[in-house]
């Protein structure tokens, strides 16, 4: 499958992964959002409105997929809007489902020491 190398700044013309995924996420992360931008999915979990349907699209998505968009509370999104990555597995297979070319996934580095790392007190 064709693929095509990220930038840093992808995100602002692309979307797809907030018109893909239900984005859930623990009831109380939602205290500090707009009261109309969530709704419940369990007692346990909310979501974004707008995610949870056949056609999702998260409420708070300005723009055109694919073209141009922002997050109308980006500081305020939540710790699922948070782990998609550019490449990932989960950012690829929502551009994909919104006819857009993958990202190449890139290796990152990882410590060699983690096991034996020490914090000084
Ligand atoms: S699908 Fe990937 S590139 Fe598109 S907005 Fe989500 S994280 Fe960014
Ligand atoms: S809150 Fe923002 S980052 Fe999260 S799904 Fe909605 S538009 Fe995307």
């Amino acid at each position: 499958m064709l693929s095509q190398i990220p930038t840093p700044d992808a995100c602002l013309s692309c979307g797809a992964c907030c018109a893909y995924f239900r984005v859930s996420f623990y009831w109380a992360e939602g205290i500090h959002m707009p009261e109309h931008y969530t709704e419940p999915v369990n007692a346990v979990y909310s979501c974004m409105a707008g995610t949870n349907q056949k056609n999702p699209r998260c409420i708070a998505l300005d723009g055109t997929i694919g073209q141009q968009v922002s997050c109308g509370m980006y500081e305020l999104r939540s710790s699922s809007c948070k782990e998609v990555q550019i490449a990932d597995q989960q950012c690829n297979k929502a551009r994909v489902a919104h006819n857009m070319l993958p990202f190449v996934q890139i290796e990152t580095d990882e410590a060699e020491n983690d096991d034996s790392f020490e914090y000084v007190s």
